[in-house]
């Protein structure tokens, strides 16, 4: 009653045969190799890193930094664990410790990321109540022998500027 009984693929015998469908596949390769190989310019990818893309939009997600209060320098972040908090992959490591001017009560001894367990979601960005942490840094690409290259501790997450690609404030 009401049961429809969907015909199952690959049961023929050319469709065991498998070869009809290689040279099908084969040929959609094929011309589309011929087709670019007339028109080069066209080509969608290009010789990166050596040709570095320009058409990267304000909310692409890149390395993070830790922003700054022009007047001394010092970081804006109050250590409150909002970004690490609302981290997905629990990848920020923060250490809190008391500050001693006017700018607020705590600072982070100690500010950590991941970047290899980094999704670049921009949570933390969104999450932080001091704008204390943003990723328009326009590093999009890091190479590193090892694995703790990719943990940027706050002094390297401070000395990251904002690209000057970047018109958003
Ligand atoms: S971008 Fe996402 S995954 Fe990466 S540190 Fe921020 S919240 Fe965590
Ligand atoms: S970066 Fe922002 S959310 Fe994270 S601890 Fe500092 S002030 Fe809080």
């Amino acid at each position: 009653m009401g049961i429809k009984v969907v015909q199952r693929h690959g049961k023929s015998f050319k469709d065991k045969l498998y070869l009809p469908a290689i040279a099908g596949g084969m040929k959609t390769t094929i011309t589309h190799f011929f087709k670019n190989l007339k028109d080069v310019d066209n080509l969608k990818t290009m010789h990166y890193p050596e040709v570095q893309p320009t058409d990267i939009t304000d909310r692409y997600r890149g390395v993070h930094r830790l922003t700054k209060w022009e007047d001394d320098n010092t970081e804006k972040c109050v250590a409150c664990f909002m970004c690490a908090t609302a981290c997905p992959a629990d990848c920020i490591f923060i250490e809190a410790q008391e500050r001693f001017d006017d700018k607020a009560e705590k600072r982070p001894k100690e500010f950590k990321i991941d970047l290899l367990e980094c999704v670049y979601c921009g949570y933390c960005v969104e999450a932080c109540p001091c704008d204390a942490i943003r990723m328009d840094t326009g590093i999009f690409s890091l190479t590193g022998t090892k694995r703790e290259d990719f943990v940027l501790d706050k002094k390297a997450l401070m000395s990251h500027e904002r690209s000057k690609d970047f018109s958003n404030d």
